[in-house]
């Protein structure tokens, strides 16, 4: 097959997969067919993992991409707290794909001081956690590691620095840095075009502009505890609990002790209240 310079190739989708929206997500591994001068995909394999927007009001889920090894989670130190890092982990395990916490702009005053709370709060969970810098280059090389193992994908809120670090890791690209007037935020996302960036040190990135503010919509309740590791294996009274009214609640008791961050606890109460709301709509 011939790629051009950027190992892209176009190709176009045939038969069913033309008509169903959504049947080829960046991350898919096609089988493709010549098709005169181009190609065509004619399959699609089984997915391993999909990071999945959740359809909200009853609209039908999202692919976003599929087969990533793992997904990076960023977020801007001093500025984002626990809460926008907790709804992005749990979007992350939600979907079944190992999430890992990258700390962007220690560079800045107050960063290193909270970029080590994060760390600490975020390891204790069981988290891999990356304190990292787009502008001074420091954690870039560990970075670079995590990334080169696999494809993978950068979501977090706009302005994070998620380009930047992709420039920083492979400065080639020259991907547009500080697009915040970009109107992909708020939850809505027009049809930006995804693409798998490989990157010069090895693995695979998607581009992935329309991933910011990602919520948890449509997860059942009862499935939202699952998204926080540290929230399972505690003996409840009940067997359906909820962890938030019933008495002898093995996680309460956990988090008054001291064993569960209360910011976790509060996120997943906040999460699985979310959850509750978007079930009745
Ligand atoms: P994205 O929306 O997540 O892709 O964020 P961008 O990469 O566009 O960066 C948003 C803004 O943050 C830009 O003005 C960047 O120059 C700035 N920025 C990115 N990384 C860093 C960093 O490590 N330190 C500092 N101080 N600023 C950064
Ligand atoms: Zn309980």
């Amino acid at each position: 097959m011939l790629l051009d310079g950027d190992g892209i190739v176009p190709a176009s989708l045939r038969g069913r997969l033309k008509q169903e929206a959504g049947s080829v997500v960046i991350g898919d591994r096609v089988g493709v067919a010549e098709a005169g001068h181009a190609w065509a995909i004619e399959s699609v394999e089984e997915r391993v993992s999909a990071l999945v927007r959740r359809g909200r009001g009853g609209r039908a889920p999202k692919v976003l991409a599929a087969n990533l090894d793992h997904v990076f989670a960023v977020i801007a130190v001093p500025s984002a707290g626990t809460d926008v890092i907790d709804r992005l982990l749990a979007l992350i395990e939600s979907s079944g794909i190992r999430p890992v916490v990258v700390l962007n702009k220690v560079d800045l005053p107050g960063g290193p001081e909270a970029a080590a709370d994060l760390t600490t709060l975020y390891e204790d969970v069981g988290y891999s956690v990356l304190p990292v810098s787009a502008l001074s280059g420091l954690g870039i090389e560990a970075l670079r590691s995590e990334v080169a193992a696999g494809t993978s994908a950068m979501i977090g809120p706009s302005g994070a620095g998620k380009s930047s670090l992709l420039n920083a890791l492979d400065p080639e690209l020259d991907l547009r840095v500080g697009a915040l007037s970009r109107k992909t935020g708020g939850g809505r996302h027009t049809t930006v075009s995804s693409r798998l960036i490989p990157l010069r040190g090895g693995g695979l990135v998607a581009d992935t502009p329309g991933f910011a503010d990602v919520a948890l919509w449509g997860v059942e309740p009862s499935r939202v505890a699952a998204c926080f590791p540290e929230l399972q294996g505690f003996d409840c009274r009940f067997r359906r609990c909820t962890h938030i009214h019933e008495p002898d609640c093995g996680v309460r008791e956990a988090v008054a002790e001291g064993g569960v961050p209360e910011s976790r606890y509060r996120s997943y109460v906040k999460l699985r209240g979310e959850a509750v709301e978007a079930a009745e709509l």
